[in-house]
C-alpha cells in the first residue's frame, strides 16, 4: 500500500512515519524546503520523544520519503492525507486556505482513483468543499477521475504523540462509502491489535468529534481553574479536592489538575472555532465560551501573585522562569501561557533568566533578545529575585532546593503546575506560592 502525508508537521511526521512502520510505503509532503532537505538528511523540525529513532529506521528501509513535489507522491497512491495546519482566522474560524490550497493540488495532479482524507482539525461542512476544489481542478484538465473524501480526526498528544498513534485509545472515520471504509480498515489493521475500536460514521459527525473533544478536555481544565481560585479564596486547598473528586469513575482523574491555563497548537485554536461555528448557526456555545474567558484570565494568575509578592513594583526585578513549552515533552510554544507571562512581566519592567529543556531554540525565534536564556537551571536563578515555575518538566520535580536557596535573592517560588508540597516548602523556609491553595 502506498500513501501520502500532506503537511509534515507534528501530525504529518508522526502520522507518515508510524504509518511506514507497518509497511506501508509513505511519502510526506511539504511546502516548506528546508523542513524536507532538513528530514532528508534526518534532521527533525519538532522534539518529540521516540520519533527520530523510528523515522531513521523507515528511511533506512525506503519507507518513509520526504518531497515538496506532491504530484510524484500522488503516483500510484491509495490514500491522500491532508495534515496541514488550521490557524486560527481574524473571527476565530479555522483558516482552510492551506487545506483548500491542498484540494487543488491533489485535483491538478491526481491521475487515478484516490481517497483524499483531512487529518487536520477541520469544521463541519469541509469535506464538501474540498469536494469541490478538487473537482474544479479536475474540471480544468477534463479528467474524469473519481475520488472520494474521508474525514479521520487525528487524537494525538504532543509529548507523547508516537505511543498514541502506534496504540490508539480509538480511531474516528468519517464516510460516505462501504468502499472507503474497507480502505481505511486496511490501512488501520496493525494499529487496531490493542482492541481497541475503530468508529466509523458520517462525515460531519467526525469533523464534530474532534471539536467536542477538545472542547470538552479545555472545559476539565477551566472548570478546575476556577474552582482552585474559588478554594485559595475560601481556603480549601484544591489538591485535595482534585483527589477527593478524581477517584469518582463518572469524573476521572485527568485533565482536573489546575494550572496556568491550556495552550498549544489545538486547545485555543479548536474552542476558538467550535465558538464560531456555533455563532454562524445561530447558537451560543455559552459553556465553551465562559471556558475561553476563564483561560484568558488564568494566565494571569501567577503574575498576579508574584505582583502582590513584590508589593506591585516589579520594576528592575530579576525573574527566573523554568519551562517555557505549552507542556511537557514537546518544543511547542504555540499559544503557551508562558509568553503570557513573560510580556506581562517584562512590561512591568521584569528582566527574565529563562530555561526549558526543549523549547529554548523555538522560544529564541520567537522571543528574539526579549528574554535572557540560561543553559541549565540553575544558572537561570542567579541574581534572581524569586523562580516562577511554568511548565513540569520532570526534571523540575526534585530539584535541589538547597543550591535554589543559595542562588535566589530571596526564598520565593510560584508554582503554576502545582508539583511541590506546600508543607515541606514552608519547612525549609521558603515563601511558596501554588495555585488554589490558601495563603498564596
Ligand atoms: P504544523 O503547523 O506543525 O504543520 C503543518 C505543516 O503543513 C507545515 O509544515 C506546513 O509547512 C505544511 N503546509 C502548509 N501548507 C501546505 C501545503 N499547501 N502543502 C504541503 N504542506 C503544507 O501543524 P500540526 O500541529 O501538525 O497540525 C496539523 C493539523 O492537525 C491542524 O489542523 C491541527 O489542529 C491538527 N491536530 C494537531 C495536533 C497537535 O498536537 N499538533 C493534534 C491533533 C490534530
Amino acid at each position: 500500500m502506498k500513501i501520502s502525508i500532506v503537511g509534515t508537521g507534528y501530525v504529518g511526521l508522526v502520522s507518515g512515519t508510524c504509518f511506514a512502520e507497518t509497511g506501508i510505503e509513505v511519502t510526506c509532503v511539504d511546502v516548506d524546503e528546508t523542513k524536507i532537505e532538513n528530514l532528508k538528511k534526518g534532521i527533525l523540525p519538532i522534539y518529540e520523544p521516540g520519533l527520530e529513532e523510528i523515522l531513521e529506521r523507515n528511511v533506512a528501509k525506503e519507507r518513509l520519503k520526504f518531497t515538496t513535489d506532491i504530484g510524484s507522491s500522488l503516483k500510484d497512491c491509495e490514500v491522500a492525507f491532508v495534515a496541514v495546519g488550521t490557524p486560527p482566522d481574524e473571527d476565530g474560524s479555522a483558516d482552510l486556505q492551506h487545506v483548500l490550497n491542498v484540494a487543488r493540488d491533489i485535483g491538478k495532479y491526481m491521475e487515478d482513483y484516490i481517497v483524499i482524507v483531512t487529518k487536520s482539525t477541520v469544521p463541519i461542512g469541509t469535506a464538501e468543499k474540498i469536494r469541490k476544489a478538487v473537482k474544479e481542478e479536475l474540471d480544468k484538465r477534463n479528467a474524469d477521475i473519481k475520488f472520494d473524501v474521508a474525514s479521520n480526526p487525528e487524537f494525538l498528544k504532543e509529548g507523547a504523540a508516537v505511543s498514541d498513534f502506534l496504540k490508539p485509545d480509538r480511531i474516528v472515520i468519517g464516510v460516505d462509502s462501504e468502499k472507503v471504509e474497507e480502505v481505511m480498515k486496511r490501512l488501520y489493521k496493525p494499529f487496531l491489535l490493542n482492541g481497541h475500536p475503530i468508529v466509523f460514521m458520517d462525515v460531519p459527525s467526525a469533523e464534530m468529534t474532534k471539536y467536542t473533544a477538545n472542547a470538552m478536555l479545555a472545559t476539565k481544565i477551566s472548570f478546575m481553574n476556577d474552582i482552585a481560585n474559588l478554594c485559595e479564596i475560601v481556603g480549601a486547598d484544591v489538591n485535595l479536592v482534585r483527589k477527593g473528586i478524581g477517584s469518582d469513575s463518572r469524573i476521572g482523574n485527568k485533565f482536573i489538575y489546575p494550572g496556568t491555563g491550556y495552550g498549544g497548537s489545538c486547545f485555543p485554536k479548536d474552542v476558538k472555532a467550535l465558538i464560531k461555528t456555533a455563532k454562524e448557526n445561530n447558537y451560543g456555545l455559552r459553556v465553551l465560551e465562559a471556558v475561553e474567558e476563564v483561560n484568558d484570565d488564568q494566565k494571569s494568575v501567577l503574575v498576579n501573585k508574584v505582583e502582590k509578592y513584590f508589593n506591585n513594583d516589579l520594576k528592575g526585578k530579576t525573574i527566573a522562569l523554568w519551562g517555557l513549552s505549552f507542556k511537557p515533552e514537546t518544543d511547542d510554544m504555540r499559544e503557551a501561557p508562558s509568553l503570557v507571562i513573560i510580556d506581562k512581566l517584562v512590561d512591568a519592567g521584569c528582566k527574565i533568566q529563562a530555561y526549558d529543556p526543549q523549547a529554548m531554540k523555538e522560544a529564541k525565534r520567537i522571543l528574539n533578545d526579549k528574554i535572557d536564556f540560561a543553559p541549565e537551571p540553575y544558572e537561570a536563578l542567579i541574581d534572581a529575585d524569586c523562580l516562577i515555575i511554568v511548565t513540569e518538566w520532570r526534571e523540575f520535580r526534585y530539584p535541589n532546593f538547597k543550591v535554589i536557596g543559595k542562588l535566589l535573592k530571596n526564598k520565593a517560588i510560584f508554582d503554576g503546575r502545582n508539583i511541590f508540597e506546600p508543607d515541606e516548602m514552608k519547612e525549609m523556609g521558603y515563601d511558596y506560592f501554588c495555585i488554589g491553595v490558601e495563603n498564596n
